[in-house]
C-alpha cells in the first residue's frame, strides 16, 4: 500500500487509518460542524473524539483566524485511551508542521489527526502503529528540506504563469507531506469529498 493516499470518500479513508465506520461517521459529522462554524465565524475550531466510541471528549475549542490552541483537549485526555483530533482550516490547506508536531508529541494517545478544510477537502494523518518514530527535529528537518527542494519548481510555475500563487502554496504544502510522510512512518491521506 502506498503511504500517500487520495480518495473521494472520508469514511473509507478513515477506515484505512484504522477507525471503525461508526467512529468515522462521528468524525465526518463533527468535522462538518467545525467547517460550518469556521465559515460562519472566520476562525479555526477544534474537537477531540474518542477513537473507540467517537464521543467528543470536551466542548469544541475556538481559535483565531490562523490557529487554534488545543491545550485544554490535550490536558483532558484520559491515559490509556486513544483519540482523534479534528480541526478546521479556513482554506483548502493541508496540515502545518505544527499540526503534525502535536500528533507526534501525543502519539499514541492521539492516534490520528484530521483537518477539515475548505472546498470539500479533508486531510488525515496517522502515525503507523508499531513503527519507530523519529525525533521531532527530524520531522522538522525533513519538512524544511522538502520545502527547499520543492519550492523552486512552484516558484517557476508561478513565474511562467502556469499556476497562481495561492494554488501553488496549497500544492506545495501537499507535495511536502506526500514526499516525506512515508519515510517518517506517517500515513497521509488527502480526501476531496463532496461537501455535505
Ligand atoms: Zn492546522
Amino acid at each position: 500500500m502506498s503511504d500517500v493516499l487520495r480518495s473521494r470518500d472520508l469514511i473509507e479513508a478513515l477506515g484505512i487509518h484504522g477507525l471503525s465506520a461508526d467512529v468515522a461517521r462521528c468524525v465526518e459529522e463533527v468535522g462538518g460542524e467545525l467547517r460550518a462554524m469556521q465559515t460562519e465565524h472566520g476562525v479555526e475550531f477544534a474537537a477531540m473524539l474518542d477513537a473507540r466510541t467517537g464521543a467528543s471528549l470536551a466542548p469544541y475549542l475556538r481559535g483565531t483566524a490562523t490557529s487554534v490552541i488545543t491545550e485544554p483537549h490535550l490536558r483532558s485526555m484520559v491515559p490509556g485511551r486513544e483519540y482523534v483530533q479534528v480541526h478546521s482550516h479556513p482554506t483548502a490547506t493541508t496540515f502545518s508542521i505544527d499540526d503534525i508536531a502535536i500528533l507526534f508529541d501525543y502519539y499514541p494517545s492521539i492516534r490520528s489527526t484530521v483537518v477539515v478544510a475548505a472546498e470539500g477537502w479533508w486531510y488525515v494523518m496517522s502515525a503507523k502503529p508499531g513503527a519507530d518514530h523519529y525525533p521531532m527535529r527530524t520531522v522538522y528537518q525533513a519538512y524544511r528540506r522538502a520545502w527547499e527542494h520543492l519550492e523552486l519548481g512552484f516558484l517557476v510555475a508561478i513565474d511562467e504563469g502556469r499556476t497562481i500563487e495561492n494554488a501553488a502554496a496549497l500544492n506545495l504544502h501537499r507535495a511536502i507531506w506526500r514526499t516525506i510522510a512515508g519515510d517518517l512512518s506517517f500515513l497521509y491521506h488527502e480526501v476531496e469529498a463532496d461537501i455535505k
